[in-house]
């Protein structure tokens, strides 16, 4: 592996990243791996970002993730395994037998195995006058999935690629094509007609994408409805917070460098390019290239002038709004909580009216049925979150702030007694974060989750690749192609770095 040296004080590296998330710790090693000179910049005191964790009491929790695409060991879309091992890093995973266990309004109670005819026979079992339109509907998301699965995911931007690829496998790319600019609603409606089923697949697409199948792209569900069980979920031993150490570690020893408490406030522009950043200590760092990891929101509102909003942005904010935060409960819970044969992601919604309102469906996520070694022995950990606006939590006295986040969490442990009676009374542990703590500990325009389209929009068509108006910056992450979630922001790392690769001149 090529080591790429730090250049001396006073000139510039070859790409700087701002920010330490999965996406850009993806594009620093891709970079880095390539031979590039490069330094990422981390405003907190580890990587990660919402892919990040904290311990107290003895619980190791994640900050957020903890449903993890990406770790298979075949085909092309198991980004996280190949930005490791592109670095000389791998993760033991622990396979999930369950994505999701719902529980939904009607009585509608019904798992998400990995394994796909048991799933299907489970749905089917449910709504037996559609079975015909189940199997024709994630057949169709197959479809998807094995065109993306057929060819390497790089940068959509390099017509090299392009070219090579579509000549390489024409088929995939005509299918690609044919699905970027459709949503699942759609598609759905053409296979499914029973209204309490359309329900279902708004709720199977919401839980990743926090809007319903008619905002929800193909291309992103042929991705999350297939590779559950193709690649499947599988969890990083040691909890989510690994994914990030071990790239961090895979870029210092690729020669990167990292730095954490390093606050990037201001992206640095000479004749209309960017050409470096300076920090809150004032501190300066030139570049070749600046990519950012930080929302676009943040990035173009707050790291350049006011001035500088281009055009494509300001067309970009009139497609796609900040999406709601999430009100996020940690709790350690005793063992004899957990009801024998407990699944380890759950959702929970008792009316459909209320999908997409604030602290609505409520998500659950226990890690440590996968991996014990995250709480005491005896012990548990469930996180549970509900969406919510960050509105909600401002202008708050700090005392009625308090009052708030507990009245919250009381909510949330009471409705979670119908799926995991006696929780109240089993708890050892809690600690509660809102939009304001998901803003000031993850660096995220009021703590949203990434952007989401105003209206229905042509699939993926109007998400933006890396490059920017800017000369010389990137941006990668959520909100860039193909949106949310850890493999996809991996996809966005791997298609940014081969994007700047080949702007720097780097083969490899
Ligand atoms: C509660 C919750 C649950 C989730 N569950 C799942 C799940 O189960 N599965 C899944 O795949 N995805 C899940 N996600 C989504 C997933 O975590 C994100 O989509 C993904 O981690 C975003 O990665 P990113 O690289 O785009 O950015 P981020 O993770 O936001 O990282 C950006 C980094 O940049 C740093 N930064 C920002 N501004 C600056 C600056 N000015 N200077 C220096 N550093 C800066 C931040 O501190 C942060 O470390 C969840 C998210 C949340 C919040």
């Amino acid at each position: 592996m090529p080591l790429s040296p730090v250049p001396p004080d006073g000139t510039a590296f070859d790409a700087i990243v701002i920010g330490s998330g999965i996406g850009g710790l993806v594009t620093a090693t891709q970079l880095a791996a390539k031979g590039a000179s490069v330094l990422v910049l981390e405003r907190y005191l580890i990587p990660g970002g919402s892919a990040g964790y904290f311990e107290r009491e003895g619980y190791r929790f994640d900050v957020g993730a903890s449903m993890i695409f990406g770790f298979g060991n075949q085909g092309t879309t198991n980004l996280l395994t190949r930005a490791l091992a592109a670095v000389g890093m791998e993760i033991e995973t622990i396979p999930d037998p369950v994505q999701i266990h719902y529980h939904l309004p009607g009585g509608l109670d019904l798992k998400v195995h990995r394994e796909y005819e048991k799933f299907l026979q489970e749905l089917i079992a449910k709504f037996p006058h559609e079975a015909k339109g189940i199997r024709q509907f994630y057949d169709e998301c197959w479809a998807v999935f094995n065109c993306l699965n057929a060819m390497e995911l790089l940068s959509l931007e390099e017509p090299r690629y392009l070219t090579r690829v579509f000549f390489q496998h024409p088929f995939a790319c005509l299918g690609l094509v044919k699905y970027l600019p459709q949503n699942v609603g759609d598609i759905a409606r053409r296979c499914i007609s029973d209204p309490d089923l359309l329900r279902f697949i708004d709720m199977e697409c919401y839980c990743w994408s926090v809007v319903p199948a008619d905002l929800t792209p193909m291309i992103n569900a042929g991705m999350v409805f297939s590779d559950r069980h193709y690649g499947g979920i599988n969890y990083p031993r040691g909890g989510v917070g690994q994914i990030a150490q071990k790239l961090a570690e895979g870029l210092e020893k690729a020669g990167g460098k990292i730095l954490y408490k390093s606050r990037v406030t201001e992206i640095l522009m000479e004749n209309g390019r960017a050409v470096g950043v300076r920090l809150a200590s004032g501190k300066t760092y030139r570049a070749r290239r600046v990519i950012s990891n930080a929302t676009r929101w943040d990035t173009f509102e707050k790291l350049l002038p006011a001035a500088v909003l281009p055009k494509s942005e300001q067309k970009w904010q009139q497609r796609y709004r900040k999406s709601p935060s999430f009100f996020s409960l940690h709790l350690g819970v005793r063992a004899d909580v957990l009801p024998p044969d407990t699944e380890c992601h759950h959702i929970l919604l008792e009316d459909w009216s209320r999908i997409e309102a604030a602290r609505g469906t409520i998500f659950v996520s226990i890690p440590t049925l996968l991996d014990p070694s995250l709480a005491p022995d005896g012990y548990h950990i469930i996180h549970t979150f509900t969406p919510d606006w960050v509105d909600h939590w401002q202008r708050l006295s700090p005392s009625e702030y308090e009052a708030q986040k507990e009245d919250v969490a009381a909510a949330l442990c009471d409705r979670l007694e119908a799926i995991f009676p006696g929780l109240a009374a089993g708890l050892d542990f809690q600690e509660a974060g809102t939009p304001r703590t998901h803003r000031r500990f993850l660096g995220r325009v009021d703590g949203s989750y990434g952007p989401i389209p105003r209206r229905k929009l042509l699939g993926l068509l109007g998400m933006p690749f890396n490059r920017t108006a800017i000369p010389g910056l990137y941006c990668v992450g959520d909100s860039t192609f193909p949106g949310q979630g850890l493999n996809a922001v991996a996809f966005s790392g791997f298609a940014c770095a081969h994007r700047v690769a080949a702007d720097l001149g780097l083969r490899g």
